[in-house]
């Protein structure tokens, strides 16, 4: 069992700020930026890389669920905003094989992202 699916099963804490059937999301234990998040499908897909065609709608639900947390925590305006990202594998940086999309906001983000 995964970190994440541990999270999803209550077996360890959180700070939840959404739920329903397919995802949740919840509060990065390390925030790299004043608001960050991380949406998860309840699905254990290990990463984008090993996503099915039939994962077609969770993969979906991920980004409108980030959206919907990112409105709901006043991001989503034009003179505001926020970055999502999903790391996949070594080079991408990915540390729980369970996916994930970071949302990060609070601050202006720079680019390249390194
Ligand atoms: P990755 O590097 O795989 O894209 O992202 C994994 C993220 O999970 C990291 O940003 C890390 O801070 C976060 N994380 C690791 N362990 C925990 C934990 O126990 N609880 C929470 N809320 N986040 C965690």
């Amino acid at each position: 069992m995964t970190l994440f699916e541990k999270i999803i099963a209550r077996d360890i804490p959180a700070d939840i700020v959404f739920e329903d059937d397919k995802a949740l999301a919840f509060k990065d234990i390390s925030p790299q930026a004043p608001t960050h998040i991380l949406v998860i499908p309840k699905k254990p897909i290990p990463r984008v890389g090993e996503a099915e065609p039939e994962d077609e709608a969770i993969l979906g639900h991920l980004l409108l669920t980030a959206q919907k947390v990112a409105s709901d925590l006043g991001f989503n305006s034009s003179d505001k905003g926020f970055r999502l990202v999903i790391n996949n594998g070594k080079h991408g940086g990915e540390a729980v094989p369970h996916l994930h999309v970071h949302l990060l906001s609070g601050r202006q983000m720079q680019w390249p992202p390194g």
